[in-house]
């Protein structure tokens, strides 16, 4: 029996690459945004509707130097603890403290209801997640931010290409930040992206991208190295040209789940609303062990004992982490905890086929007591 993993990345043909690698060894041009990075950045930014968009090395640095970039100096900023290591992570690590906001139990993504009680006179942004590709509750976070002067920002690792409200899911708040990393929708292998419309911000990250530096022999502040290599724009260039089938792909693969677990009590699934034109990233249940009649760890020890590698994400929450331990209050919040403890991504990926889908969903089935 072949094990089914929970995501597997998308490739191009092999021919398409090598075609983009003949560029780069005539050009010599290996990295320092030579020409593929130029193509692929403007392709990205008329894809995901910005005015700006700078692509760098990775999706977390991209989301530090975003933190960075608005000179934030120390300070609170409101966020998600149910999300990647990364999004905690880029906070605690530009010197901010974070500020744990429980989440909306049907979207995942935080609860703009319960932001105003956590804000301080230190609270400076805040930093929400498109969980899963489930978009945030933009407009009562902007109020909110527009009330108190705080900046926003997104964590967009899973919404590439997605639109909401009939607008770009980059285009709210004031930076949104996207991941090309292997496992995402659309990859670089590593990469990512920030999107925004400030004027100015644009030489300000790529200074930042680049050891501070906004030219030769001047480094005007504090930077790090965060650029994106040729050959990684050029993975870029040929995986844009094919976005579209892998997201029809993964479309069809969250259609069969839909059909397969329709009915089956204490499972429940994602509802995309009816606004948002979705990318089909993830699959995620989450199993209520007293209608179920399995737990959420036991389904993923049976599913994995058949070959099929689900996984915890998010689980658990990040406000949890040792590393953090001590060093800030962290705050409860108890519907996140009851997500992170039951929910599942099931294996989810462009190419992932009807019988994969099929077998999954009977193993499942049979979790039921
Ligand atoms: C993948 C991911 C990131 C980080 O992206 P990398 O490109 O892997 O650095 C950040 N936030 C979330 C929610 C993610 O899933």
């Amino acid at each position: 029996m072949k094990s089914i993993f929970v995501t597997s990345p998308s490739l191009p043909p092999i021919d398409e690459y090598v075609e983009e690698l003949k560029d780069i060894w005539r050009s010599k041009l290996l990295t320092n945004q030579g020409p593929k990075y130029k193509q692929l950045e403007d392709e990205v930014r008329s894809l995901l509707g910005a005015k700006h968009v700078a692509l760098f090395s990775n999706g977390h640095l991209s989301l530090q130097i975003a933190l960075r970039s608005m000179g934030l100096d120390g300070g609170e900023v409101i966020t998600t603890p149910f999300t990647f290591a990364s999004t905690t992570q880029a906070i605690v690590g530009c010197g901010l403290t974070p500020v744990f906001c429980d989440i909306e139990p049907r979207t995942m993504t935080i609860d703009a209801e319960k932001i105003r009680p956590l804000i301080s006179k230190n609270t400076r942004a805040i930093l929400a997640v498109h969980v899963y590709g489930l978009p945030c509750n933009v407009a009562a976070i902007q109020a909110i931010a527009d009330e108190y002067g705080l900046k926003v920002i997104y964590d967009a690792a899973h919404a590439f290409g997605e639109s909401y409200m009939g607008r770009p899911i980059g285009t709210f708040g004031d930076i949104s930040m996207f991941s090309f990393h292997a496992t995402k929708s659309f990859n670089t292998v590593e990469g990512g992206c920030l999107a925004f419309s400030e004027e100015g911000l644009y030489e300000r990250v790529c200074a930042l991208r680049q050891f501070g530096s906004y030219g030769p022999y001047a480094y005007s502040f504090v930077g790090t190295n965060a650029k994106m290599s040729e050959f990684h724009a050029a993975m870029g260039i040929c995986n844009l040209r094919h976005l579209n089938e892998y997201i029809a792909q993964r479309k069809e693969a969250f259609g069969e789940y839909m059909r397969r677990l329709e009915g089956l009590d204490g499972i429940s699934s994602i509802q995309y609303p009816e606004a948002l034109v979705p990318n089909y990233s993830y699959f995620p249940v989450v199993i209520d062990e007293k209608k179920f009649g399995s737990t959420r760890d036991d389904v993923a020890k049976i599913l994995a004992d058949s070959g099929i590698y689900a996984r915890k994400y998010f689980y658990p929450l990040t406000s949890s982490f040792e590393c953090y331990k001590g060093k800030f209050d962290v705050q409860d919040t108890p519907i996140a905890r009851y997500i992170s403890e039951r929910v599942l991504c099931l294996p989810m990926y462009a190419g992932l086929s009807q019988a994969n889908v099929e077998e999954i969903a009977t193993v499942l089935r049979g979790c039921t007591r």
